[in-house]
């Protein structure tokens, strides 16, 4: 399941991180821990810890490690934030920031990806506080407010019911665009304002419309 080859192949990975710019050392520890190749089918697992995304279940994708990095240092999280994370997908994703201590409330619309990923995370022990299937526009009402806000899949444009899930001083980092992308960070100011910072261009998969069944 994990040999000293993954390690080995892990720390690496962690190094082209860095050279590319990624800083924050509790989200570099975490990708050295998390073994990403236990998300991607076996067929990938050579190339599981190259900065590459590749396809998983339900014709989506795991993010390439840069992407998951960046998103991850954008959050500015710290141990025991709440975070609700939209489109949890492998599980990937998750698993990095349960690794840097966070609180985390995941959101998959794909049934078989909910499953997959919730056995590999109770597998590896990086569980989330609550993982469901859902639509992930509505965010999760109920567990409200959070920390922090990471999205996964390209929103058309910014999905304000999320945004409104934030905590004053809390941060959202969305991608938003259709074809592709530009990351947006918003840090909720007030009641009524937020703070819009934009990033590099990126291409993810379309954050869908609920599903009739959901
Ligand atoms: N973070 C994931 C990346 C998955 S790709 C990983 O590390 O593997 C984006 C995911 O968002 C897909 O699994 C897709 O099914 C999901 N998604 C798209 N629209 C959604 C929505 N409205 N609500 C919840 N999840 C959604």
């Amino acid at each position: 399941m994990e040999s000293f080859k993954h390690k080995g192949k892990r720390r690496k990975l962690v190094e082209l991180l860095q050279e590319k710019g990624i800083e924050d050392e509790r989200v570099l520890n975490a990708i050295n821990q998390v073994p990403r190749h236990l998300f991607l089918n076996s067929v990938f697992e050579d190339h599981a810890y190259e900065d590459k995304a590749f396809p998983i279940a339900a014709d989506q994708t795991i993010s390439h490690p840069y992407t998951v990095a960046f998103q991850s240092s954008l959050l500015d999280l710290h141990p025991g934030e709440k975070v609700l994370e939209i489109g949890t997908g492998s599980g990937y994703q998750t698993a990095v920031l349960v690794a840097m201590g966070a609180e985390v409330y995941t959101i998959e619309r794909q049934k078989n990806l909910v499953d997959f990923s919730r056995n590999m995370l109770q597998k590896i022990n990086l569980e989330p506080k609550y993982q469901t299937y859902g639509d992930g526009y509505k965010g999760l009402p109920s567990f409200a407010p959070f920390d922090k806000i990471i999205v996964t899949a390209g929103a058309p444009s910014l999905p304000t019911l999320l945004v409104q899930q934030l905590k004053i001083g809390g941060i959202a980092v969305i991608p938003i665009g259709e074809e592709n992308q530009k990351m947006y960070t918003y840090l909720r100011v007030d009641e009524r304002k937020y703070e819009q910072m934009e990033f590099g261009a990126y291409k993810f998969v379309p954050m869908l419309e609920k599903r009739d069944d959901i």
